[in-house]
C-alpha cells in the first residue's frame, strides 16, 4: 500500500514537472531553490510544509488507468497515470498570475472550486499547477455575498481543499457567530485566510494590506471598491472573482466594469476574464444538464447555463441592442442619495435654480426586467431613481406600460441607473 502511494506520488510529481503533460508549468523544481526555502524553516515546520505540498499535488492531480475515458471520472480508477482534476478553463484561471481575473460563467461550472483552490495554494505558498512557490506569509480574504453563503459554501469548500495539518481556526467553527467576528484560518506558515460577508457593510472591509482578495459572486460595487484598495507598499494585491450573473438583476456593474472593460483587458496582466457554460464541466453528465435545463425558460438558461447577463426580459421599450447602447453610454450619477432602506435616488444633472421637482415612480417603466425603475420629474428635469430589486422582480415587466413607453421614447433614453 505504502509502495502504491509513493509510486503515485512519483508519477504525479513527474507529470507536474513535464511541460508536455502539464501545460500550466511555470517553474521546474530547482534543488537550490528548495534547499534555500527549507533552510529557513525549523524541522517541524519544514515537515508540515512538505506534507502540505504533497496534499495540494494529490488534490489537483488524480491517478487514472491508462484506458480511462469516462467523462468526469474523479480518479482512482487505476494507477497508471496522473491527470489534472480541474477542467482546462479552471486550470488556466488557477494558474494565472495577473493582477485581477474573473470567471463569469453558468452555474456549476466549478467557479467557486477554482477560486477557493487558488486561495488555498496562495496561503500554503505553493501552486501544484504552475509548480511555483509563493512568498509567505500571505494575508487573504475570501468574500461571500452573505453569512449563509460563507458558512454553507465557502468554508466547507475551503476545508475540503485545505490540508488540515498545521491550520487553526480563530473561532470554534461550530459555534462561530458570524455577526460578531470574521472567521480566520491561521496557517503554520503565518498566512491568514479571513472569511467575510459582503452584506456586513463596507466598514468591515477596511484594514491592513492584503495579498489576495477572492470574491465569490458579484459583491456590491462599494464593497469591491473598498476592498480593492487594500494595497500596501511593496506588496502586490491580487484580485480574483467568480460569478454567475444574477438573472433578476440584469446588467449589473460587473458587466461594464469587468466583462466589457476592454481598456483594462487590453493588458491581460491588468484584467483577464474567462467566460464559460455549465457544459464545460466534465463532472456533469448530459442527463444532469438536460434536467437542469428542463426546469428553466430559455432566458434563464442563457444566464444560469451559459453565464450571460440577462437583458431585455419582459415587455421592454428597447430591444437588446437598445438596452446595450443605453448601458454602454451610462455615466455615473453626480450624487446618490439614500431615501429609504431599500431605495436610492440617483441624480444625474445639476439641479436648476427656481425649479420645483416632484418625483413619481413608475414601476412599469419599460426598462429591463427587474433591473431599473425610473422616477419622473418635470420635462425639464431628469432624475432617475432605482429601487431595491425585491419588488421589481415580481411585477416590473407586467403592467400596462404603453404610455410609459411613449414617454420614454418621446424624451429619449433616460439616464440609466446602476447600483
Ligand atoms: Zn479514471
Amino acid at each position: 500500500m505504502l509502495e502504491d502511494i509513493s509510486t503515485s506520488l512519483r508519477i504525479i510529481s513527474q507529470t507536474i514537472n513535464d511541460n508536455q503533460k502539464n501545460p500550466y508549468l511555470i517553474k521546474s523544481w530547482d534543488a537550490d531553490d528548495l534547499y534555500s526555502k527549507l533552510a529557513g524553516l525549523s524541522d517541524d515546520v519544514a515537515e508540515i510544509w512538505i506534507k502540505c505540498i504533497t496534499h495540494l499535488q494529490t488534490y489537483a492531480w488524480r491517478m487514472h488507468a491508462n484506458d480511462c475515458i469516462k467523462r468526469g471520472c474523479p480518479g482512482d480508477c487505476g494507477y497508471d497515470e496522473a491527470r489534472l482534476f480541474f477542467h482546462p478553463k479552471q486550470a488556466e484561471y488557477i494558474a494565472w498570475n495577473g493582477d485581477e481575473s474573473w470567471v463569469i460563467t453558468g452555474n456549476r461550472w466549478g467557479k467557486t472550486d477554482a477560486l477557493v483552490f487558488r486561495a488555498v495554494c496562495q496561503a500554503n505558498g505553493y501552486n501544484p499547477l504552475t509548480n511555483e512557490l509563493y512568498p509567505t506569509p500571505q494575508n487573504i480574504w475570501i468574500v461571500g455575498l452573505d453569512f449563509p453563503m460563507v458558512r454553507d459554501i465557502l468554508v466547507p469548500k475551503f476545508k475540503k481543499q485545505m490540508p488540515e495539518l498545521g491550520m487553526k481556526w480563530s473561532e470554534d467553527i461550530d459555534l462561530w457567530n458570524f455577526n460578531k467576528t470574521d472567521l480566520i484560518a491561521k496557517l503554520f506558515n503565518k498566512s491568514e485566510v479571513g472569511f467575510k460577508s459582503a452584506d456586513s457593510g463596507i466598514e468591515k472591509f477596511r484594514g491592513a494590506g492584503k495579498d489576495l482578495i477572492c470574491f465569490d459572486e458579484e459583491p456590491p460595487k462599494e464593497v469591491y471598491s473598498e476592498a480593492s484598495i487594500r494595497v500596501e507598499a511593496g506588496r502586490n494585491l491580487l484580485i480574483r472573482g467568480s460569478m454567475t450573473p444574477d438573472p433578476f438583476k440584469g446588467l449589473t456593474w460587473t458587466y461594464k466594469d469587468i466583462l466589457k472593460n476592454t481598456q483594462r483587458q487590453a493588458d491581460p496582466a491588468n484584467l483577464r476574464i474567462w467566460t464559460g457554460a455549465t457544459t464545460d464541466n466534465p463532472g456533469l453528465s448530459d442527463n444532469i444538464i438536460r434536467r437542469l435545463k428542463s426546469n428553466m425558460e430559455t432566458w434563464e438558461q442563457e444566464v444560469r447555463i451559459f453565464g450571460n447577463y440577462a437583458m431585455g426580459l419582459g415587455r421592454c421599450a428597447f430591444n437588446q441592442d437598445g438596452l446595450l447602447r443605453l448601458r454602454d453610454n451610462a455615466r455615473e450619477p453626480l450624487e446618490i442619495r439614500k431615501i429609504s432602506d431599500s431605495a436610492n435616488l440617483y441624480i444625474y444633472e445639476e439641479r436648476l435654480n427656481d425649479v420645483g421637482y416632484c418625483i413619481g415612480i413608475d414601476t412599469a417603466e419599460g426598462l429591463e426586467h427587474g433591473a431599473a425603475v425610473l422616477a419622473h420629474a418635470r420635462p425639464d428635469v431628469r432624475e432617475a431613481a432605482r429601487r431595491g430589486d425585491g419588488e421589481a422582480r415580481g411585477g416590473a415587466h407586467e403592467g400596462g406600460d404603453d404610455d410609459a413607453r411613449e414617454r420614454v421614447q418621446a424624451r429619449g433614453p433616460p439616464p440609466y441607473a446602476s447600483r
